[in-house]
């Protein structure tokens, strides 16, 4: 029986954690995070000062999984 692991929140820690456990079938994967998105902190400046749209640093966690059997998605606190 696969073990349950539930990783809280979705940022560069838990989104590396998330796709390491992605490919080992023994773990059952749920990631929480408050955002149904990642983002990147690093390249905030860039949307504060209008050179970028917040679009282009942030995805949605579900199409980032998409595809991966042991991997769910839960946007909570
Ligand atoms: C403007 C800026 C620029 C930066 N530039 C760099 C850089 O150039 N190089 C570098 O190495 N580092 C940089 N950093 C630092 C880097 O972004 C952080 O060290 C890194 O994001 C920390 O990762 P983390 O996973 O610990 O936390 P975070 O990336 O902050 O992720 C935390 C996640 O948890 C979620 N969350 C929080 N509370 C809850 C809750 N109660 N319930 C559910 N989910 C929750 C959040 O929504 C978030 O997705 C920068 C940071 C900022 C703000």
């Amino acid at each position: 029986m696969a073990k349950k692991i539930i990783i809280a929140g979705g940022g560069f820690a838990g989104l590396n954690l998330a796709k390491r456990l992605s490919h080992m079938p023994q773990f059952e994967v749920t990631l929480v995070d408050v955002h149904n998105y990642h983002f990147f902190p690093p390249l905030l400046y860039q949307v504060a000062t209008a050179f970028i749209e917040p679009s282009n640093i942030s995805y949605p966690f579900r199409k980032l999984f998409q595809g991966y059997q042991n991997v769910r998605f839960f946007m909570a606190d």
